[in-house]
């Protein structure tokens, strides 16, 4: 038995060498490296929205989950500090932006530095 050397594939209708399709699947790997990409592009869409509709106990819930310690540490100064030290942001579990106020003042500062040098 010869194995096949061409096969089309119904996601983007054209023949393709076999090589091109992964053992068991259908669709050629692009086609599925594209599905794939859409899929988690729509999954981060609905999990933004799912977060953004959240309401503030859920909200509060939700950071008491993730950080049961009452801390959250900057991504930039990597220094533990309190919520208030953080500005809001929605799209976030924790509900807090995850860099610390003084250092998005700082990071700022340094593009508009970069911007008018
Ligand atoms: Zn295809
Ligand atoms: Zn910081």
């Amino acid at each position: 038995m010869t194995p096949e050397l061409y096969r089309r594939c119904p996601h983007c209708d054209t023949r393709q060498p076999a090589n091109n399709f992964e053992p068991g699947r259908t669709i050629c790997t692009r086609c599925h490296a594209e599905r794939k990409a859409e899929k988690a592009k729509a999954y981060r869409a609905r999990r933004a929205a799912d977060l953004r509709a959240r309401t503030p106990e859920q909200v509060e819930a939700d950071r008491a989950r993730v950080r049961p310690d009452g801390l959250q540490t900057c991504n930039r100064c990597c220094v533990a500090l309190p919520f208030s030290a953080f500005a809001p942001d929605l799209r976030r579990l924790s509900g807090l932006n995850q860099t610390c106020s003084p250092c998005r003042v700082t990071r700022a500062q340094e593009k508009y530095g970069q911007l008018h040098a």
